[in-house]
């Protein structure tokens, strides 16, 4: 844990891991309240549109895969799409109306499901634990190959699922592999992981490191005095995106690959931490799975607490927004108490010390196509969970892309003067909303349960 250097923080935003679990910790009381409300918990969805991608049979025969849907009898009134479908438009933002429909907007990093629309199933995300559900296989690898390879930037056509993007597959699983390399053998945690076994990382790596790495890279991919390599990497500088973009990686690129990453670790913790031991029949933590899938990689950890950063930065961003939106369910006394909910949940995140600088990321000359690009690839991932053969995994793939969408698109989209409901009650869908909060609840339990299985882990040596 040390002070992190200004112009590291959008790689590193994460200074000292210590005090982020503890902030965590108060947030993980607050985060478990918040997505047990009526507001949160029901999530509108098309969960059964066919993957556009490729031929794919969604037909996961394990009974953990499928979801129990909600009956739309059960739900508010106000959300129904005979409700909001009657809606017409505010005008001048004369009276308040969170829900109205709305198509792909340019500033949407992900699709919408839309809550007015007829088509779409309702379900209770509290009644459906993201967990071990025992898909696997080539659909689920195709899909996690499919989201990397998204991380295609600079690619002049768009690329075609499994047949344009061979170069463009080759180049990220080099870089991947280039990074991990890079990560682990660094002095990340003060050992090699593999002249000893037991020092299994089970911690992120040391921003300071990262820094190097940055360094390294550059000194490998290209020949360049010490100057040029400061303005070309130092991501707050102001030729940052214009210079890195020369470079194989840019840093909008890194970002976004440590996002996806992120995401697929703190899926990954999940599964390992409700996992079912197919030979007893009993759910528990599965310290073996944890520490394969991402205790040993501390690339994957800090992507984590990188995805953590963001969500912890688009949710206090929003935190003027979220006091005058209306939290609507029908019970005013109930709706009153969420928003004193979200509004100490903002509290509490505004002392977390992971920093997430969005205006050090799209500078430059080619700020807005880079932007654009960005957005059209993460927009792609969005689709691509359609694919996912699991109902529940799809579930939560769709909610997760979708709630680090909406973060995206807050940090990326707005400026705090246009986050204001009353002059733009249009800006987020109640799902959007529910998403984003779902998700960093997802990721903030994440980051709970890699200490859990840290202590879990120094138990087992203890008694080795
Ligand atoms: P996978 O997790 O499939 O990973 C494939 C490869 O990607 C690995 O071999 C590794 O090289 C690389 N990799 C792994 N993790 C990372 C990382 N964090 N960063 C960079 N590279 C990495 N299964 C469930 O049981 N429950 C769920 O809720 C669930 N949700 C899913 C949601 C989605 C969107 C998808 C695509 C799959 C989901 N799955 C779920 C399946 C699960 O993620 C795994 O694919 C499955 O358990 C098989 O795991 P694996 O060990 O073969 O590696």
């Amino acid at each position: 844990p040390g002070q992190c250097r200004q112009s590291m923080q959008i790689e590193n935003s994460i200074c000292d891991y210590d005090a982020v679990e503890k902030v965590n910790d108060e947030m993980r009381v607050q985060l478990r309240a918040i997505v047990q409300q009526k507001f949160f918990r029901y999530y509108k969805l098309n969960l059964y549109e066919s993957c556009p991608f490729w031929s794919e049979n969604h037909l996961c025969m394990n009974p953990d895969c499928g979801v129990a849907l909600v009956d739309e009898q059960n739900i508010p009134q106000e959300w129904t799409s005979a409700a909001l479908g009657a809606l017409t438009s505010p005008k001048n933002g004369e009276h308040f109306q969170p829900f109205k429909s709305c198509n792909l907007k340019d500033q949407d990093f992900c699709e919408v499901d839309d809550e007015a629309s007829s088509e779409g199933v309702y379900v209770d995300l509290i009644a459906n634990p993201e967990r071990f559900t025992g898909y696997a296989g080539p659909s689920a690898a195709k899909v996690w190959g499919a989201i990397y390879n998204e991380n295609c930037f600079n690619v002049a056509q768009r690329m075609q699922m499994d047949s344009d993007c061979e170069q463009c597959s080759l180049d990220r699983e080099s870089e991947a592999e280039e990074l991990k390399e890079e990560l682990q053998t660094s002095a990340l945690t003060g050992f090699s992981m593999a002249q000893n076994p037991a020092s299994i990382p089970l911690v992120p790596s040391e921003p300071a490191h990262a820094h190097d790495r940055q360094h390294n890279h550059h000194s490998k991919t290209k020949t360049t005095t010490s100057e040029d390599m400061s303005k070309a990497f130092d991501p707050v500088s102001p030729l940052a995106a214009g210079a890195a973009q020369d470079d194989e990686i840019c840093l909008e690129k890194r970002v976004f690959y440590r996002m996806i990453s992120g995401l697929h670790a703190s899926i990954s913790i999940h599964i390992c931490d409700e996992y079912l031991n197919q030979s007893t029949g009993v759910w528990g933590p599965n310290l073996d799975c944890f520490v394969s899938r991402v205790g040993a990689h501390p690339d994957r950890l800090e992507n984590i607490y990188f995805d953590y950063a963001i969500l912890v930065r688009a949710v206090t961003k929003l935190s003027g927004y979220l006091q005058d939106y209306e939290f609507c369910t029908g019970n005013s006394e109930e709706d009153a108490g969420v928003k004193v909910m979200v509004d100490r949940l903002i509290e509490t995140a505004t002392r977390s010390p992971a920093i997430f600088d969005e205006k050090a990321m799209f500078v430059g000359p080619e700020a807005q196509a880079l932007k654009m690009e960005f957005r059209d690839h993460f927009r792609n991932i969005t689709k691509i969970v359609s694919c996912v053969g699991c109902e529940k995994c799809r579930l939560w793939g769709k909610v997760q892309t979708s709630g680090l969408g909406t973060a995206l698109k807050v940090l990326f989209s707005y400026n705090d003067e246009h986050l204001n409901p009353i002059k733009n009650p249009n800006l987020l869908q109640r799902t959007e909303i529910v998403a984003l909060f779902n998700t960093f609840n997802r990721v903030s339990e994440s980051v709970e349960s890699i200490a859990r299985f840290r202590t879990l882990y120094m138990s087992t040596l203890g008694s080795s």
